[in-house]
This record gives structure tokens, C-alpha cells and sequence, in this order.
């Protein structure tokens, strides 16, 4: 095996292991190989380890790794903003710099057309770490309550002994923002914000330009190497990792844009998936947690004015049947692609 396929099956175990560590906590993983290990990592080594500080260090590791841990993941922080701007300013001071033998050739429109594309994941970004997700207030709280009906299936009403108040459906306590956020999606470590009602679209408009300005990278730089690389070599493969290594600047740019964009349309088609299945991530969660219960035959179904209501079996009135499989439930806040589409832009 030559360097260049060994440099790939590098890079497609990191994309599957990054992909894993990201993805396998979701609840709809939990039984599959992905859920199984990132439990291996994510649970038992910790546990190993720690049982070797125990042993070795008397515990002291332990105390650094649950202060770090816990700040990493438990506390608001902007870790990940940072590393993200880091990336993206350095691969573009980089490109600028060094690429000047493809830059050289450039006319005005090229230049307008890499301006808007830097522009727009900086824009986005500020945008959606500094919009309001849809906090829950004294002031919004009636309109909130409004929005959206209880299902009672995944979502009745109950209060949320943080804010003291009846918790409109949708909306969930976020542990690190504090406050309870309206179709609460998720907290993003990206955006360092609450993804929910009111700034889902800021969110999406930030993971559709930061996938624009990587492929606008790949396009660039990859029709350049592919200008320059050497057709009489007589692997084609072996002449682009040739062009790569020869221009190594502008070659590690186009390497980590090709890797980056894979786990940004990763994200991006899971959203779509969301919006398409008319729930959010965290909602998702809950329908997964639900549907573990309907296998274990807890779950029974009755109505009530003609509402679809779910309740566990030792709560079910006499009336209630057994529900037999998820299909049987509806979704009353699943309106069709198309309306749930719109709903993120006009909320
Ligand atoms: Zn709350
Ligand atoms: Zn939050």
C-alpha cells in the first residue's frame, strides 16, 4: 500500500471516528455498533482510566480530568468558537499568502465572488451566537404557550423548578444557558448559543456557509492542483497527492476543507432529516425514548375530543389500548416537509 492510500484510510478512520463521537449519543444509535462505541470511549475507557489513577496516582488525575470535563462540557465557554475561527482565518490568511501563483490570474469577479464567500460564515456566525434562541420570560411568556399545543405525548404541562413557571410545550431548560427555550433544538458548541424557535435559521444559514466557503476552497484549489498535477504519472491518484505534497500549502487547505466539508453535510443532512421527520434534536430523543417503551408494551392510547393521548400502562384508563408500534402515534407537529421548512425561516 503506497503513502497516498494509507494518507486515505487515515483520514476515512478519523472522518468514521469523529462521525461516531459526534453522532453516537443520540438516542436512535443507542443499540447499534455507532451507540456501542461511543460508549466504549465515551464510558468504559474513562472508567479504565480512572481506575489505573486510582491505583497509580491515588485519584489526583481523576480531580484534573472531572474539573476539565466539567468545564468543557457542563459550562458555557467559547472553546469551540474560537477553534473554529482559528481554523478558518488561518486556512484563509494561508491561502492568501502562499497561493499566489493561483491568485495571480484572479479578475475582479473572482476576488468579489471569495470576498462574499469568506464574509458569509464570519456573518453567520456573529449572527447566530448573538440572536436570541427564544428565551422563555415573565414578558413572552403567554405568547409562548400559545405557540404550540401539548401533545401529550412527549410534551404535558409542567413546571420548570428554575423559572418557576408551566413550561410552554417545545420549550425544555437548557443546564448551560440557564433559561428555557422555546422548540428548544439543541446547545450548540459551535455557536455557543441555544439552537431553538427563533434562531434556527441562523443556525442553518451558518452551517450553509461554512459549507459553501469549503467547498468554494475544494473548487478553487482543486481545480488548480488538478491544473498543475503531473497527467504522465500513471496513477491518477498518485499525480493529485504529488500536486498536493509539491504545493503544500494551498494542498493542506484543500485536505482539510475536503475532510471539514464531509462533517458539516454530515450536520446538515441530519437537520434536513429533522425537518423532515417535523421534530428537533431534542425532540428526537424523546420519540427514541418513547419508542424503546411502546417495544416494552407500557405505552397504551386512548383519545379524548377526538385528541390522541398516550399514558403508561398503571395510568391508563379503561378505555385505553395497547399501542403496538410508534407508526401508531401521531406527530401533531409534523405539518409536511414544505410547512416545517418554513417554519424555520418564518417562526
Ligand atoms: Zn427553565
Ligand atoms: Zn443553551
Amino acid at each position: 500500500m503506497n503513502f497516498f492510500y494509507k494518507y486515505l484510510l487515515f483520514v476515512a478512520i478519523i472522518s468514521v471516528f469523529v462521525f461516531i463521537l459526534l453522532f453516537g449519543q443520540l438516542r436512535g444509535f443507542r443499540h447499534t455498533f455507532i451507540g456501542k462505541v461511543n460508549r466504549l470511549f465515551l464510558v468504559w475507557l474513562p472508567r479504565q482510566l480512572s481506575q489505573v489513577d486510582q491505583k497509580w496516582l491515588h485519584g489526583r488525575g481523576s480531580i484534573y480530568y472531572r474539573k476539565l470535563s466539567n468545564y468543557i462540557f457542563f459550562q458555557k465557554h467559547s472553546l469551540v468558537v474560537l477553534f473554529y475561527l482559528c481554523l478558518i482565518t488561518i486556512c484563509i490568511f494561508n491561502f492568501l499568502y502562499h497561493g499566489r501563483t493561483l491568485t495571480n490570474h484572479f479578475h475582479t469577479l473572482d476576488w468579489l465572488s471569495i470576498f462574499i464567500s469568506i464574509s458569509l460564515p464570519y456573518i453567520s456566525l456573529y449572527t447566530a451566537m448573538y440572536s436570541d434562541p427564544g428565551v422563555v420570560t415573565s414578558d413572552n411568556w403567554q405568547e409562548a404557550s400559545v405557540a404550540y399545543p401539548y401533545d401529550f405525548k412527549i410534551f404535558f404541562p409542567h413546571i420548570c423548578e428554575t423559572c418557576k413557571f408551566v413550561k410552554p410545550a417545545r420549550s425544555k431548560h437548557c443546564r448551560l444557558c440557564n433559561c428555557c427555550v422555546q422548540k428548544f433544538d439543541h446547545h450548540c458548541i459551535w455557536i455557543n448559543n441555544c439552537v431553538g424557535r427563533n434562531n434556527i435559521r441562523y443556525f442553518f444559514l451558518f452551517l450553509f456557509s461554512t459549507l459553501q466557503l469549503l467547498l468554494h476552497s475544494i473548487l478553487r484549489i482543486g481545480t488548480h492542483l488538478n491544473h498543475v498535477r503531473d497527467s504522465r504519472l500513471n496513477s491518477y491518484l498518485v499525480s493529485w497527492w504529488t500536486a498536493i505534497t509539491n504545493e503544500r500549502e494551498l494542498g493542506s487547505i484543500f485536505l482539510i476543507s475536503l475532510f471539514s466539508s464531509v462533517i458539516v453535510f454530515s450536520f446538515l443532512c441530519y437537520e434536513f432529516y429533522l425537518v423532515y421527520a417535523g421534530y428537533t434534536t431534542s425532540e428526537s430523543e424523546k420519540w427514541a425514548d418513547l419508542n424503546e417503551l411502546i417495544q416494552q408494551s407500557r405505552i397504551f392510547m386512548h383519545y379524548r375530543n377526538g385528541i390522541q393521548k398516550l399514558t403508561l400502562q398503571e395510568d391508563a384508563p379503561p378505555d385505553a389500548t395497547l399501542t403496538h408500534s410508534l407508526a401508531q402515534v401521531e406527530n401533531i407537529y409534523d405539518r409536511g416537509f414544505l410547512n416545517n421548512f418554513k417554519s424555520i425561516w418564518f417562526p
